[in-house]
Formats: C-alpha cells, sequence, structure tokens
C-alpha cells in the first residue's frame, strides 16, 4: 500500500540542528532535497561523484544563510567498503551522529530488451543503485543509532513496484531497493530509534527524466521542489513512528 502526504507544510525548523546526509546531492531531486533540508535548519553533508557540482550547492546553502555544509565526494560505481567506513568514521569525528539519510543517488541505465542488456551496464546500476546503498546504509546504522530519531529514506520509481518492459537493472534495482528499505524497517522496529521508508519521486524535471523520454517538453513535468513536502515530512519528527512505507511523492 502506498501512502501519500503531499498537502504537508514543514514549519521553517522543522530541521533545526540535524545533521542529514544526501547521496547525489549535486544535481536533480538530490540538489533540491539538500537545499530544501538547508533551509529548514539541518546541516547537510553533501556525498556525490562531481564534486564542482557538490561545490556549487555548498555556496548556493552558504549564501542562503544556511548551516555550513560538508561534501563527500564519493563515485558508488567504485566505492569499496573500507571506504565507507572511513567515510562514517569522519561523519563520527565531526558530528558524533547522523540524524537522517536521503538514498538519491540513482542511474537509469539502459532501455532495452532483457536479450540485449549489456552485463556490465547490469552490474553497474545494481552497484549505484543497491548495493552502494546497503554498504552506506550499514557503515551509517551506528551513527544513526546516536540520533534521537534516525530517518532513512530510499528512492523508489513506479517501475519498481511494477515491472515495466525495456526498464531492465533500473527496474530490478527498484524493487530491491524497496526490499532494502523493507527488510531494514523490520529489523529497527521496536527496537531502536531508526525508521527506514521510501518515497516514489513520480516523474520529476531533471536530467534523468529527460534521458528517458527525450521527446517529453520539460515544461510540463513536475518539478523537483514541488515534491519537497514528501521529502520534509519524512526526515523531520512528524514522521516520528512512520516506519516500513512507500510513499508517493506526487500523490
Ligand atoms: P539525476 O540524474 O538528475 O541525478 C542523479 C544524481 O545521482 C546526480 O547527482 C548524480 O551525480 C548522482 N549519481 C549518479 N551516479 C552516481 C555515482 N556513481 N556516485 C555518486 N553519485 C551518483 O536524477 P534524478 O534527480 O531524477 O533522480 C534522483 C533519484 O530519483 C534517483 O534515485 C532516481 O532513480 C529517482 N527517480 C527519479 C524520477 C524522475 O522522474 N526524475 C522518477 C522516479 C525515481 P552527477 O550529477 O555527478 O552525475
Amino acid at each position: 500500500m502506498s501512502e501519500t502526504i503531499t498537502d504537508y507544510t514543514a514549519p521553517a525548523d522543522l530541521l533545526k540542528d540535524k545533521i542529514i546526509l544526501v547521496t547525489g546531492a549535486g544535481d536533480g531531486i538530490g540538489r533540491v532535497a539538500a537545499k530544501t533540508y538547508a533551509a529548514h535548519g539541518a546541516t547537510v553533508i553533501l556525498l556525490g561523484r562531481t564534486v564542482p557540482k557538490l561545490e556549487a550547492v555548498y555556496d548556493e546553502i552558504e549564501a542562503a544563510g544556511g548551516a555550513k555544509p560538508a561534501i563527500l565526494p564519493v563515485d558508488l560505481a567504485n566505492v569499496k567498503w573500507e571506504e565507507l567506513e572511513y567515510l562514517a568514521q569522519g561523519v563520527d569525528q565531526e558530528f558524533g551522529r547522523l540524524d537522517g539519510l536521503l538514498h538519491n543517488a540513482g542511474v537509469l541505465g539502459q532501455r532495452t530488451p532483457i536479450a540485449n542488456y549489456h552485463y556490465a551496464t547490469w552490474q553497474q546500476v545494481m552497484q549505484i543503485n543497491v548495493n552502494a546503498a546497503f554498504g552506506l546504509t550499514k557503515a551509517m546504522l551506528p551513527l544513526l543509532e546516536h540520533s534521537k530519531a534516525g530517518s532513512v529514506i530510499f528512492t523508489g520509481s513506479g517501475v519498481g513496484l511494477k515491472g515495466r518492459a525495456y526498464w531492465g537493472a533500473y527496474s530490478v534495482s527498484k524493487f530491491a531497493t524497496e526490499g532494502l528499505m523493507q527488510v531494514l524497517a523490520d529489523e529497527v522496529d521496536g527496537v531502536s530509534n531508526i525508521r527506514a521508508n521510501s518515497i516514489n519521486p513520480g516523474a520529476t524535471r531533471t536530467n534523468m527524466r529527460e534521458a528517458a523520454y527525450p521527446a517529453e517538453d520539460p515544461q510540463t513535468v513536475t518539478t523537483p521542489e514541488e515534491i519537497m513536502p514528501t521529502y520534509l515530512y519524512l526526515m523531520g519528527d512528524d514522521s516520528i513512528g512512520v516506519n516500513g512505507k512507500q510513499f508517493n511523492a506526487q500523490g
């Protein structure tokens, strides 16, 4: 069962003093989520693979008067467990805890029948969209346990709820993402302050959407800013007690 909370209005200080890590923070939905979280009081840790994009988001947050962010340059396509452990140590030394983790980074891969799908591309999509999210979650769990109410948000997709021809590894990776969310949510249920949920953004105006639907007029597509109510709700304390749920950001 999907949930919707599109009419949520976040208090201006919803995320005051929270430490929140956003993956894929340099572009698209992640960029807007990082800026939105900062605008609501959070100190944001910007994780991504393209440093100039992360620096631009850093500058925008500072210019808007937000708390000084941190930048974590990581290519999730190649990241090793030791590097994730090292990253977690760095976050621990700097902040001592993590209050929120938004798994947003993702790649589309090929749009082609299974019969034609490149083996290497399949593995890369699964690595970035699923394996890296597992590794980062595992590395950050001890820090999330140090939070009064740690929120882990995974990013799903409509094709991760019902399979669709030619969407290949992307579709399968989003099913796996829902599975990872559900397993984690069940494990923490009743024994931890951590909660885990997923968001299907729905069609959103980003580079990924344009790559998937090149003939579509981007002006007709919902902007990342418009889907932020769900991202705020699940990250802030108003969603304490909500665990293991799948949300549609556009109803
Ligand atoms: P974009 O392609 O605009 O942004 C994806 C982000 O992920 C970028 O910041 C990108 O970094 C980062 N990223 C990709 N690969 C890596 C990597 N190897 N290591 C680190 N970071 C990486 O996509 P969206 O904003 O549209 O998508 C965000 C999430 O929402 C994804 O999980 C996507 O699957 C999901 N989604 C999007 C929908 C839409 O309509 N837009 C619909 C349904 C789901 P860089 O810019 O440096 O490449």
